[in-house]
């Protein structure tokens, strides 16, 4: 019933607040709730930011790839009817999952897995084009209006969040995440999707790149979907394929850049230039690969052995972990994965050795933009020895590193109902309560608040 009035009050807000906005690629209006301005739109980028960090395992950790990419990006953005509105940040996320995306305040995302699958700079000037045409055409605004985006981002975190640390209490493993978390973006309409190719399009041509490249990417797209056997491509998800949609990418080119068409491969950057940086890039990826395959195996391992209660198939996975961090051995997500499995087996001052060595490794690398889960794994550390004061401290971090998580917030709330910091686990609780009020952290979080006699906050509780 609750979801049927909010529905209702909705459809209430549509009639009363909604208005005209405009579309900055091609000056068309579009029904919106209200117009959101350019400093709006950077101030929802920027609370969203660090929650795609933390649901992604952070930053790849690749300096020259994030250079050379970086500048590209940055001259692509040049190019862009928004090149004034924001200081366009360009990240390689390090996960397998194949997926990019970009969201408003000009923030653009590729993730490891994806890159790695690119065969030419082309190709990546045309996927990363489309999804900073998604945001030059404020595809999001226009899909949801502005009340509206932030309510359903923390919504569906929350949804996929619980989705993936669904555990045993009090639980170790609502602290873990997967290690592909899963992704909570807007899907696009068809409209929306041919509007940002047509921007990928344009962005490819404009740089010196061959436009059609991008087909190369549907084509990958396509096989992976195939050899997955029905599993669903988070990029699918969010980006649907359909037939006509190499084809209008042809149809484009031949229309808006005909000249294009008869041109020798050759002739296109970065041929031309003999540029090699990119193929550099890959190959660093690619040697990479079969380590990051074996750790994506071995969480998964991990995450059914942990729901099994199981201490075998654990201390194979760590032993997974361990070769996987003999081989690339300054990559904090192995330590942090070494962590979680002595955690799980309890053997606790090997956890903390181990994720010590996580935070060590990942305070080296960007030290701004910090990984969300070993500071987490080492507050349950903490809290399961005891020490509650410097438990606390860990999930007061982790929770900064990852706002929209009730995870940290809620061990923050236990940490220092056991300090006897009554007043500050009754705003952690409260808060709890706003970020998962349908969810079991939302639940015990009403429990505690019951407990310890206070209210649940301004007219939240049900
Ligand atoms: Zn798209």
């Amino acid at each position: 019933m609750y979801w049927i009035l909010r529905l209702a009050l909705l459809f209430l807000c549509l009639l009363l607040v909604g208005s005209c906005c405009v579309d900055p690629v091609d000056q068309t209006m579009y029904f919106c709730l209200g117009e959101m301005s350019l400093k709006e739109e950077v101030e929802l980028g920027d609370a969203y930011a660090p929650n795609i960090d933390a649901m992604f395992d952070g930053v790849y950790h690749d300096p020259a790839a994030a250079d050379y990419l970086g500048r590209l990006i940055v001259e692509m953005a040049g190019h862009s009817v928004r090149a004034e509105d924001f200081a366009w940040k360009f990240t390689i996320l390090n996960t397998s999952t194949p997926n990019a995306f970009a969201v408003p305040g000009g923030y653009i995302y590729i993730t490891r897995g994806l890159l790695s699958a690119l065969e030419t700079e082309g190709q990546f000037i045309s996927v990363m084009g489309h999804e900073l045409g998604h945001v030059e055409h404020r595809h999001s605004h226009q899909a949801m209006g502005r009340q509206l985006i932030g309510g359903i981002v923390v919504g569906l975190i929350g949804t996929a969040e619980s989705a993936v640390t669904r555990s045993r209490e009090p639980g170790l493993a609502t602290s873990l995440g997967s290690a592909g978390a899963q992704l909570f973006l807007l899907r696009y309409d068809r409209g929306q999707e041919q509007q940002s190719d047509e921007r990928g399009v344009y962005y490819a041509a404009t740089m010196g790149y061959d436009p059609a490249e991008a087909t190369k990417t549907f084509a990958y797209f396509q096989k992976l979907e195939e050899e997955s056997g029905g599993l669903q491509i988070e990029w699918l998800r969010t980006h649907p394929l359909n037939e006509n949609r190499i084809s209008d990418i042809h149809a484009e080119i031949e229309q808006k850049y005909p000249e294009l068409t008869a041109r020798p491969r050759s002739s296109f950057r970065p041929y031309r230039e003999g540029n090699d940086s990119f193929a550099q890039i890959l190959a660093t990826l690619q040697r990479a690969e079969p380590t990051y395959e074996q750790y994506d195996k071995a969480w998964t391992a991990f995450a059914e052995a942990l729901e099994g209660g199981k201490s075998g198939p654990l201390e194979q996975a760590l032993g997974s972990f361990e070769e996987c961090a003999a081989a690339i051995p300054d990559e904090p997500l192995f330590h942090t994965a070494i962590g979680a499995c002595h955690l799980a087996l309890e053997r606790h001052a090997e956890a903390r050795e181990a994720l010590e060595q996580a935070i060590r490794l990942d305070d080296m690398h960007l030290p701004e933009r910090r990984l969300f889960r070993p500071h987490q794994l080492l507050g349950m550390v903490w809290f399961e020895e005891g020490d509650h004061r410097k438990a606390a401290a860990e999930f007061e971090l982790a929770s900064d590193l990852f706002p929209m998580s009730p995870t940290p917030l809620y061990y923050f709330g236990l940490s220092c109902e056991k300090l006897g910091r009554r007043d500050d686990a009754v705003r952690a609780y409260r808060q709890v309560v706003e970020l998962d009020q349908e969810g079991s952290f939302g639940t015990k979080a009403r429990e505690r608040l019951r407990s310890l006699g206070a209210s649940q906050g301004a007219g939240r509780g049900r």
